[in-house]
């Protein structure tokens, strides 16, 4: 007797169809997989026996082989039990499932030794392509249910036990379809703008950089609070969207990282430790996994100790700086996920921290200061628009009662600027910070006093173009924050005043 199930795996974040067929002929009683299996799906074989056998389920004493085809796609995890013993149960003919229903129908599941259905990793993704796959619905572990659901016209089914399934299938027992309970509105967050004293200034670029998407560096002092504002950064961003959501929630999906959440409906913030490897800060690995920046992807990566950073990580990130997306190249093929994220950084301003702080003396040379700066990576600098100087601050302003910025009042403002570049552009791909030379010439129009400003200040600090650029990004996103359509000598004025890492260099270097 031989049967057929469907299954899928996924590759980046696609999903591709895999089929399990079933052969049950007269012979020696053994049980073999074929097609290319990885250690986790030999050792299926064990589970799938015990599994069966403590659900009351006796197998004829048969030969059974089983093919996971195609053979040339790579296949890992544990994804394939439930299918294999669906197949199994098919052929010795103790379920009888109709070939339409099998043609229609996605199985995924791991098995427990006692039958139980253990969740798996890319449900979602799997989902989503299941329609393209020909599929009509999918049953697969309870626990990956809401996130399957969350994909229209597919139909889903959550099981917790294989007896359950069988009962199911053998039309004893009814099961009923998973209904997404995403809910749209937004979710508080713990964390609050209001609860960081002092730190206007910061608060007042972390506003720039949400509103027009620029990346933002900080130089300041161990215990200036740097951490502490850019975790705050996700609160004043725009609420995620249906499709930023759904993409988000795909790289979380294949990670196995949504832990028991249905999806991911906050902006992700990531903040790896410098020791970070290359493929943990960008992917890799041999069935290419998504690294921290497809992590952040629609939210905020934050690299403390900037200085600390390996130099090939950094180097790496340049490519997807620019692209949103990383390409990891194998062998066979290569895979592509998204990487389009907020980059947030911060160092300390020489080795001892306290170069240019006005409580505490540097005990750093120049000398050493200088050598300490040129550790940054300048292509990486380049990508980043607003650079600012963190302050520690006094006790007087911690004790301070006063009233300060909250995360709603900046929120508001941001999502202001952000139905402005919506308009402009017409595209929600491209905001303040993407612009090119000729979006920034068509879009950045000057007052005469700015244009004036900008030549002088051109000449003075001998700007390179990208800096021109990115000096006039910034104005533009200030612009946008006063609802003025042409930019001013206030708004350049106050972007000019996010160089504080170049006037670092000017200083050092003088
Ligand atoms: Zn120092």
């Amino acid at each position: 007797m031989h049967t057929k199930i469907f299954s899928a795996t996924t590759i980046g974040v696609d999903a591709y169809s895999v089929e399990v067929e079933v052969d049950m002929a007269f012979g020696m009683i053994n049980f073999f997989i074929v097609g290319l299996p990885d250690t986790a799906i030999k050792e299926s074989r064990q589970r799938i026996q015990t599994a069966l056998k403590n659900c009351g389920l006796r197998l004829p004493e048969r030969k059974i082989t089983v093919n996971l085809a195609p053979a040339d796609l790579k296949k890992e995890g544990t994804t394939f039990d439930l299918p294999i013993a669906i197949g199994i149960l098919q052929a010795a003919k103790l379920i009888e499932i109709s070939a339409e229903f099998l043609q229609e129908t996605l199985f995924l599941g791991e098995l427990s030794l006692d039958g139980s259905i253990k969740p798996i990793k890319g449900a979602l993704a799997i989902a989503y392509d299941a329609q393209k796959l020909g599929k009509k619905r999918i049953i697969l572990p309870e626990h990956n249910a809401q996130e399957a659901a969350f994909i229209q016209n597919i139909e889903v089914y959550g099981v917790k036990h294989l007896v359950e399934l069988v009962a199911f299938l053998r039309h004893e027992q009814p099961l009923s379809k998973t209904v997404p309970v995403f809910k749209t509105e937004e979710q508080a967050y713990e964390i609050d703008f209001s609860q960081v004293k002092g730190q206007e200034n910061a608060k007042r670029a972390l506003l720039i950089a949400a509103a027009g998407k620029h990346n933002i560096l900080f130089i300041g002092s161990p215990g200036s609070g740097k951490t502490m504002l850019a975790q705050r950064l996700t609160t004043i961003m725009p609420a995620m969207t249906f499709d930023e959501t759904l993409q988000a929630s795909k790289i979380y999906s294949i990670s196995g990282k949504l832990q028991g959440k249905p999806l991911v409906t906050q902006r992700p913030f990531r903040s790896p430790h410098h020791t970070i490897s290359q493929a943990g800060l960008v992917g890799g690995g041999a069935f290419p996994q998504p690294g921290e920046i497809s992590l952040a992807h629609q939210g905020i990566l934050f690299l403390d100790e900037l200085t600390e950073f390996q130099r090939g990580p950094l180097e790496a990130l340049r490519q997807p700086l620019e692209s949103k997306e990383v390409c990891i190249a194998r062998a066979q093929q290569s895979i592509t996920f998204p990487a389009s994220f907020l980059l947030v950084a911060a160092f300390n301003p020489c080795p001892c921290g306290y170069y240019g702080d006005k409580k505490r003396e540097c005990t750093c040379s120049a000398q050493q200061v200088k050598r300490y700066l040129e550790k940054l990576s300048g292509p990486l600098l380049d990508r980043v628009d607003l650079q600012i100087h963190v302050p520690t601050i006094e006790y007087d302003v911690i004790k301070e009662k006063k009233q300060t910025t909250s995360s709603a009042d900046m929120k508001k403002q941001v999502d202001k600027v952000v139905a402005l570049q919506q308009k402009r552009f017409g595209n929600t791909l491209i905001n303040n910070a993407t612009m090119n030379p000729d979006q920034i010439e068509q879009f950045c129009l000057l007052t005469d006093a700015a244009e004036q400003l900008i030549k002088r200040v051109f000449n003075q600090l001998h700007l390179s173009m990208r800096g021109y650029h990115k000096v006039l990004k910034v104005a533009r996103t200030i612009a946008d924050l006063d609802q003025k359509e042409t930019i001013d000598v206030v708004h350049l004025q106050e972007a000019l005043m996010y160089r504080s890492l170049d006037q670092y260099f000017e200083r050092i270097q003088s």
